[in-house]
This record gives C-alpha cells, sequence and structure tokens, in this order.
C-alpha cells in the first residue's frame, strides 16, 4: 500500500524520535554504568584526610627480670677465744686452764674466780648494780674440772635418791641442768652465776628479782650476754637460766642483744666453723 507523503512525514518524525529516544536511554546507561546500586552503598569515603594508620604503640623492650643477686655472703669473722663454744656437743679443749683473777669479796669464804679477761668487767658491773640499789651475789663463776665432776654427780644422786628417777635415764636429765664435765662454760672461768641475794634459788622466779632485771638489762654493756635465754632449751641444750652470764667481750655482747640470738646461732650465723 503506497504511503502518501503525508504519512511517510510522519513515520519518519516517529522514527527520528524513537532514535532519540534510544540513544538517550543508551547514554544514560553508560553515565550509570558502574555505579552500584544505592541500597548497598559503602558510605562514602570522605576526602578528608586518611586516618593515619595508628602508629603500633612501640612495644617496650622487655625489661630483663634481674637476676637475683645473691645476697653478698659477708664474710664470716675467724673465731676468737673469748667466743669459745662450749655446749653439751662442743666439749671444751681438754687440760684447759684460763688465768684466773678474784671476782668477790666479802660474801663468806666462798671467793670466785674468772678468766682474767673477764674479770674486770664482772666486778665493774657488779659494783655498779649494787650502786643502782640491787643485791647481786656471784654463787659461782670458775669451775675447775673436779668441782665439775662433783656438781654433776651430785645433781644425779639427788634425782635418784630424792625424785625417784631412774638411774639410767639420770645422767641426761642432770646433763640439761648441770652441764656434763667438759661442757661447761664455767670451765672455761668466762661465765658466773649471779643471783639476787635476796632470792638464792637457781629456778626462773630469779627473772623477777630486781637485781636480776638489772642484769638481763645492762649486762650486754658489760660485755656479758644472757647465755640461756627463755625457749631456747633445743639450741643451747640448757634450761632457761635467768642468773647465768657469759663474757664474750662489749661488742659481740651487744650484737648478739641487737640480733636476739643465742651463741650458737650468733656463732653459726657470722663466724667460721668450729674445726673439729
Ligand atoms: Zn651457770
Amino acid at each position: 500500500m503506497a504511503l502518501n507523503a503525508k504519512s511517510r512525514f510522519v513515520i519518519e518524525i516517529l522514527l527520528v524520535l524513537l532514535l532519540a529516544g534510544l540513544t538517550g536511554i543508551f547514554t544514560l546507561r553508560s553515565l550509570t554504568a558502574g555505579l552500584r546500586p544505592l541500597g548497598n552503598a559503602s558510605p562514602p569515603i570522605s576526602p578528608i584526610e586518611p586516618v593515619p594508620k595508628p602508629t603500633s604503640e612501640p612495644s617496650p623492650e622487655p625489661t630483663p627480670e634481674p637476676t637475683p643477686t645473691p645476697e653478698p655472703t659477708p664474710a664470716l669473722r675467724k673465731r676468737t677465744e673469748l667466743l669459745t663454744l662450749v655446749n653439751p656437743w662442743h666439749k671444751m679443749q681438754e687440760g684447759y686452764e684460763p688465768e684466773l683473777r678474784q671476782v668477790t669479796w666479802g660474801y663468806g669464804d666462798d671467793d670466785q674466780f674468772m678468766d682474767a679477761r673477764a674479770a674486770d668487767a664482772m666486778i665493774q658491773m657488779i659494783a655498779d648494780c649494787v650502786e643502782a640499789g640491787n643485791d647481786p651475789f656471784v654463787c659461782s663463776a670458775y669451775r675447775d674440772m673436779t668441782m665439775q665432776e662433783y656438781l654433776f654427780n651430785n645433781k644425779i644422786a639427788r634425782l635418784v635418791y630424792e625424785e625417784g628417777v631412774d638411774p639410767k635415764d639420770a645422767p641426761d636429765i642432770a646433763a640439761t641442768t648441770v652441764a656434763l664435765p667438759g661442757t661447761s662454760e664455767h670451765q672455761l672461768g668466762l661465765a658466773a652465776d649471779i643471783i639476787d641475794y635476796n632470792y638464792p634459788y637457781l629456778n626462773e622466779h630469779q627473772e623477777e628479782m630486781p637485781t636480776q632485771q638489772w642484769l638481763m638489762e645492762h649486762c650486754w654493756d658489760y660485755g656479758f650476754i644472757l647465755r640461756y635465754p627463755v625457749e631456747k632449751s633445743d639450741i643451747t641444750g640448757i634450761i632457761y637460766e635467768p642468773w647465768h652470764y657469759r663474757y664474750v667481750g662489749v661488742e659481740a655482747a651487744q650484737e648478739i642483744r641487737d640480733l636476739g640470738l643465742t651463741l650458737e646461732e650468733y656463732l653459726e650465723q657470722y663466724y667460721e666453723p668450729i674445726n673439729d
């Protein structure tokens, strides 16, 4: 069917419009190509400075655990004769005889002697104790072997005959109060038993007497130590004796007081071992 000119013109216009429409669609698609659908859009990357990557905290050099420095062991001191240890486990040197000096006058006929190196200190201590209003009585200082044996055997006899102790057990029991001959500090001449004249008994109540309280407080300044302190019997081997004073010299005595040690502990911690 032949189209007339008017119809051809209308068709041409329509074709042009169609072409233009298609071109427009095509262009639009090109422009939007590559854009993601809005629904999944990531937040737009803001053009501001990029957040600097956090510099990782410089990990501190691990401080090496300090290797525990061993306490420098102070050089052990050499034992002196004034620090001679005599106890149930350490006998005194056989035949040892100290140079003696008298330390008491005027208390009956039972004068007492001590190692000459301890005598002045003892005399001064007793004089000052009296001066302070007390009544000290040195009842036993130096003893020779014969005297120590006599005292020891006498103690055994009293235990057996007066207290009914089995003779087999008596020597061991006796040794806790009267040192076995050869293991008594009295034989060294460096020890003395001092009591309050108003309470002439060797028992724990001595500690309540003014004389004893003065001595226990001041003996250290004269070079004496309270040798058998309370609750130290397992170390000293001897019962608590608040009357037995041992001369060791002022420096050692004050050190022992400050450290709160027995002579055994003090020697073991600060002095070379005994070679015997
Ligand atoms: Zn004694």
